[in-house]
């Protein structure tokens, strides 16, 4: 499978996702650009934000790829 996972205009490396809202965002900003959007936080304080369909998708894939590290599972990077 990809380690990598397709997120707006970007396709994003699993074991940088750090963590993955599980609500939509909301603040009241009239002109907000991520309203109704999943953040997904990244390393190095980045985040990117993703529609409904790519946080399932993005949350199946971790799972996945989680499931086929053999060796016990962690967050552990490639080098
Ligand atoms: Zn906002």
């Amino acid at each position: 499978m990809s380690i990598f996972c397709r997120i707006d205009d970007k396709h994003l490396p699993l074991y940088r996702v750090l963590w993955v809202a599980a609500t939509p965002h909301f603040c009241g900003e009239p002109d907000c650009q991520c309203e109704g959007r999943y953040e997904v936080a990244l390393e190095g304080g980045e985040s990117v934000w993703a529609n409904s369909k790519e946080q399932s998708n993005l949350m199946e894939m971790i799972e996945e790829w989680q499931n086929d590290d053999e060796r016990g599972g962690g967050f552990e990077e490639p080098e």
